[in-house]
C-alpha cells in the first residue's frame, strides 16, 4: 500500500504557522514511508476563499520546501463529482431532503441549549412520504441512529462516539452546493488518502466523516489530529502574537531550515534531541511521536535555532538568503566583499540575516555619521595620534590581508606606547560607524583598503573639529 497524505488548506488567509505545521507533518510522514503528498485546495467557501490567498499558501509552501507530489486539487472543480455521489445516496436513501424551514431550526437550536443540550437536528424530515424535488431543500446525511463509530488516532488514541450524539448532517445547502464534511470524505477517498494529519479542531468531524465513508463503502484512512500551538502567553496562537504567516519569518530573516526545525519540535519529539537536518526529519518523524498536549510557541528558542542554522549551514546557501535580505534593504552589493564572507565573518554574531543584511551595509556603502555614543567615547582628542598612525600604516600595506592588518594595528600601539584598545576602538567606530564589530582584522579586510583608509581620515577630521570647537 503506497502512503498517501495531504494538506487540505481552506483558502482564506495566508499559511500560518499552525498550518505550516500541519502541512510539514503530513509531508514528512509520505516523505518517511515513501509515499507521496498531495495538495488540496478547499475552497467551497466561495465567499471567504480568494487566489490571493491560495497563491500565498503555495508561496509559503514553496519557501519551506513542502513540495506536494500531487495537486494543487480545486474543490470547487469537484462539484460534479460530489453531485454524482449525492444522487447515489439519495437513492440508497442513505441521504434525504429536508424541508425544515430556518426559523423552525433556529428556535429548536435556542430551546436545546437553554436546556443545556447540544443543538443537534430532531430528524424531522427523516421518514416523510414524499420528498418534493422542487422545494427549497438541503440534503441530510441518514447517520445511523443505533452503534457507535470508533477510530485510533495516532495522537489522540481510541476515540468512540455513540451514533446516538450524531445528528443527521447537512451535507448539500439550499443553494446546491455541498458542505465541508461531505467533499472532505470524498475527496480523501478519491484521493486515495490512507492517513489524515489534521488540527485538532476537526476531531468532531471525524466520526460524522467515518460514517459517510462507511455508507459509500469507501475504505477508512488512518487520522492524527495534531494539538493546538499556543502563543507565549497560553493563549491560541493567533494574529495578535505578532508574526504567524510564514512569509513573515522569511521577511523578519528566518531560514526556512531553522522555522522547519523550530515547528517539527512543536508538538512532537524524539528522545531530548533540538536539531534536526530535514534528513534526520524524515528518518525519525512517527506520527506517535506527536504530542497530545498543546505546545507552546518560543520565540526564542526559534531565534536561537536561526543564528544555528545561519552559522553552521553551507555559506554560499545563507548567502542566496541573506542577498535577498540584501536587496530589501536596498543596499547596492556591486563595491563589497562577497556575502559569503560576510556570512563566515558574521554570521555567528546574529540572530537573523536581516540583522546581518543591516550589520554587514558598512562593508557595501558608507555611513551617513558615527553612532553618537561610540563616537563620544572613542573619537576624542586621545585618538588623534592612533588614527593618523594607523592610517599611515594601513596605507602602506600591500596585500591587504587580515595578518598585515593586525601587524599595521599592533605596530601602531607599539609605537605609540599605549594599550590595544586605545588604537583599535577609534579605528573601529571610523571604519564601521559603530563600536561593534567582529576582529578588526576581519573587518577591514572587509570593508577594503581604499575605503577604511578614506574613513579614517573622516574620523580624524570629526576629532580635529571636535578639538577646536
Ligand atoms: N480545510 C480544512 C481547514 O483548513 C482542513 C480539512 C481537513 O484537513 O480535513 O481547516
Amino acid at each position: 500500500m503506497t502512503i498517501k497524505t495531504r494538506f487540505a488548506p481552506s483558502p482564506t488567509g495566508y499559511l500560518h504557522v499552525g498550518g505550516a505545521r500541519t502541512a510539514l507533518y503530513s509531508w514528512l510522514y509520505a516523505q518517511k514511508m515513501g509515499g507521496e503528498f498531495v495538495l488540496r485546495i478547499e475552497d467551497t467557501d466561495i465567499e471567504r476563499s480568494t487566489q490571493a490567498a491560495i497563491d500565498a499558501i503555495m508561496e509559503g509552501m514553496e519557501w519551506l520546501g513542502l513540495e506536494w507530489n500531487e495537486g494543487p486539487y480545486y474543490q470547487t472543480k469537484r462539484f460534479d463529482r460530489y453531485k454524482e455521489l449525492l444522487t447515489q445516496l439519495l437513492e440508497q436513501d442513505k441521504a434525504y431532503r429536508c424541508y425544515c424551514p430556518s426559523e423552525r431550526l433556529d428556535a429548536m437550536r435556542e430551546e436545546q441549549m437553554a436546556n443545556g443540550e447540544k443543538p443537534r437536528y430532531d430528524g424531522c424530515c427523516r421518514n416523510l412520504s414524499e420528498y418534493p424535488t422542487d422545494v427549497d431543500h438541503v440534503i441530510r446525511f441518514r447517520t445511523p441512529q443505533e452503534g457507535s463509530v470508533t477510530f485510533d488516532d495516532h495522537v489522540r488514541g481510541t476515540i468512540t462516539t455513540q451514533n446516538s450524539e450524531l445528528d443527521d448532517l447537512i451535507i448539500q445547502r439550499t443553494d446546491g452546493s455541498p458542505t465541508y464534511n461531505f467533499c472532505v470524505v470524498i475527496d480523501d477517498w478519491d484521493m486515495d488518502i490512507t492517513h489524515v494529519v489534521r488540527g485538532e479542531d476537526h476531531i468532531n468531524n471525524t466520526p460524522r466523516q467515518i460514517n459517510i465513508l462507511k455508507a459509500l463503502g469507501a475504505p477508512i484512512p488512518e487520522y492524527a489530529h495534531v494539538s493546538m500551538i499556543l502563543g507565549d502567553d497560553g493563549k491560541k496562537l493567533s494574529k495578535r502574537h505578532g508574526a504567524v504567516g510564514v512569509m513573515q519569518y522569511r521577511d523578519d530573516g528566518f531560514l526556512p531550515e531553522a522555522l522547519l526545525n523550530y515547528l517539527v519540535r512543536l508538538g512532537w519529539s524524539h528522545g531530548d534531541q533540538e536539531v534536526f537536518s530535514i534528513d534526520e526529519m524524515k528518518e525519525h518523524f512517527s506520527l506517535d511521536g506527536i504530542n497530545k498536549a498543546a505546545s507552546g510557541f518560543n520565540t526564542e528558542k526559534l531565534l536561537w535555532l536561526n543564528n544555528h542554522y545561519i552559522k553552521t549551514m553551507d555559506t554560499s546557501y545563507v548567502a542566496k538568503h541573506l542577498q535577498w535580505h540584501m536587496e530589501e534593504q536596498g543596499i547596492d552589493m556591486s563595491n563589497g566583499p562577497a556575502l559569503t564572507e560576510i556570512v563566515s565573518a558574521m554570521g555567528e554574531r546574529v540572530n537573523t540575516l536581516k540583522e546581518l543584511a543591516a550589520a554587514s551595509k558598512y562593508c557595501y556603502v558608507d555611513f551617513e555619521e558615527f553612532d553618537a555614543n561610540a563616537a563620544k567615547k572613542h573619537l576624542r582628542g586621545v585618538a588623534l595620534a592612533p588614527l593618523e598612525l594607523v592610517a599611515t600604516k594601513l596605507a602602506a600595506i600591500d596585500e591587504w590581508t587580515a595578518e598585515n592588518i593586525q601587524q599595521a594595528i599592533e605596530a601602531t600601539a607599539c609605537e605609540l606606547e599605549v594599550g590595544m584598545g586605545k588604537v583599535g576602538m577609534p579605528l573601529r567606530v571610523a571604519v564601521t560607524g559603530a563600536g561593534q564589530s567582529p576582529g578588526l582584522d576581519i573587518t577591514l579586510k572587509l570593508v577594503g583598503k581604499a575605503r577604511s583608509v578614506e574613513r579614517i581620515a573622516e574620523a580624524v577630521k570629526f576629532v580635529a573639529a571636535r578639538i577646536n570647537s
